[in-house]
């Protein structure tokens, strides 16, 4: 139900962000599919909007603050070091 929350204008932005970092090419226009997707910006972990103000310091976050600042489960943590 958070789906679409940004305003055209936050997209917008958001576009704007992603054009001045990739060159003109496939990886652009994957970069902007992603944006249009209706899950863009929302948490994969516990599906809360993850924010413009977020979203504008990294486009491609794929969680909310307070998921990102979780521990790294133990199912993806890394056993090879040490
Ligand atoms: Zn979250």
């Amino acid at each position: 139900m958070h789906h679409h929350y940004l305003t055209i204008e936050q997209r917008e932005t958001l576009t704007n962000l992603i054009c001045s970092r990739f060159v003109p090419g496939a990886q652009l226009e994957i970069a902007l599919k992603r944006l249009h997707q209706p899950d863009y910006g929302v948490c994969i972990d516990c599906g809360k909007d993850i924010g413009f103000v977020r979203l504008k310091v990294d486009p491609w976050a794929l969680h909310c603050r307070a998921c990102a600042l979780l521990p790294i489960s133990a199912s993806d943590h890394q056993t090879t070091l040490a």
